[in-house]
């Protein structure tokens, strides 16, 4: 069985041919082009809708080539619906559905979230997982009960990459500037003292930004050092008190702040003393990639049939816990 994925909520245009026999699954290409913004500004999502759309052609057909199938192979074609940035998501569902309705391919709406965890359990072999998904758009503690991923934490405001984005961009840096951060933290150990805000088991975010700022003076070192440091501290500290709650033998760590390598060694430690495993998503494919929308696409079309082309709308707003998992 054969899957094209369209991935388009934000930053990212990609396409992906992943192939299914039983339950394996196999990458056949993933192509994916990013936009860019400007030094010091924001994802636009009117210039980014621009790119996905002057950008969408070439990555699929390199996609298409790069698998060595033609449209006329596909058995089924998966989209991102949501959530996400309206103009970005639009183009990959346009795309999606135009080759759907041409070709008479059945055609899956994906919540993009889902697709980090589904992708995630085939390359890491997790099972039965706690997730923790922290990128752009996310940071949730999620397990799967009773058909659906119930969040077991989140955060109250912005989330862990938009908190590493914004203070990079403060320090002049084009967004994503998670990597920079990580390499300007890695120079240091003097810790300055930040607030630190974990409410129940969920974190906020926005007084640490701000604070984080004021550090800037006593070196750009010092500031991402203390900055990584306590808003890892708080993640774990909610992914420890969720992995007692909900008894979980298994940790994964999804999402593209999931390729920090100090992140996963603060929750190293949590698995240890909780006796449970970890995982984390290959660095490859920590953000947004058609992949994640193919696999997802092809685990529902084992139970599900396609949408009707009148149903294949955008939702930005798509919060995970609200999909029924079938499969
Ligand atoms: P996604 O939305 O899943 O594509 O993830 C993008 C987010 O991951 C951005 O906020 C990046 O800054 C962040 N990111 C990427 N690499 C790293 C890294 N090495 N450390 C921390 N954050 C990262
Ligand atoms: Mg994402």
């Amino acid at each position: 069985m054969l899957c094209l994925g369209v991935e388009s909520t934000a930053h990212t245009f990609s396409c992906a041919v992943l192939e299914k026999n039983n339950k394996k699954g196999k990458i056949l290409s993933d192509i994916r082009k990013i936009y860019r913004p400007p030094e010091g500004a924001g994802i636009h999502p009117r210039e980014a809708s621009r790119h996905h759309i002057e950008n969408s052609a070439q990555v699929l057909q390199e996609a298409l080539q790069k698998a060595d199938v033609s449209i006329s192979d596909l058995d089924i074609i998966a989209y991102a619906a949501g959530p996400g940035l309206g103009p970005c998501l639009r183009v990959g569902a346009i795309v999606a559905r135009s080759l759907a309705s041409y070709y008479k391919i059945p055609i899956y709406p994906v919540n993009h979230a889902l697709g980090h965890i589904e992708l995630g359990k085939l390359l890491t072999g997790s099972k039965n997982p706690l997730v923790l998904l922290v990128s752009g758009g996310h940071t949730m503690l999620l397990a799967l009960t009773y058909g659906k991923w119930r969040v077991f934490g989140e955060t109250l405001d912005i989330t862990l990459g938009q908190l590493l984005d914004q203070f990079g961009r403060s320090l002049g840096f084009s967004s994503p500037c998670g990597k920079q951060i990580e390499s300007l933290a890695l120079q240091t150990n003097l810790y300055a003292s930040l607030p630190y805000s974990v409410k129940g088991n969920d974190v906020s975010f926005s007084g640490l930004l701000s604070a984080t700022k004021s550090l800037i003076p006593k070196g750009k070192e010092i500031a991402c050092f203390s900055l990584q440091e306590t808003a890892f501290a708080m993640i774990s500290e909610a992914v420890e008190r969720a992995l007692a709650f909900t008894q979980k033998k298994e940790l994964m760590v999804v999402g593209g702040v999931a390729a920090n390598k100090r992140l996963s060694q603060m929750l190293h430690q949590v698995c240890k003393r909780q006796h449970c495993k970890f995982f984390v998503v290959p660095l490859e494919y920590a953000g947004d990639c058609g992949s994640q929308i193919a696999w997802t696409g092809l685990l529902e079309s084992t139970t599900k049939s396609g949408a009707k082309l009148d149903e294949t709308f955008v939702r930005q707003s798509w919060r995970l816990d609200s999909v029924e998992i079938s499969y």
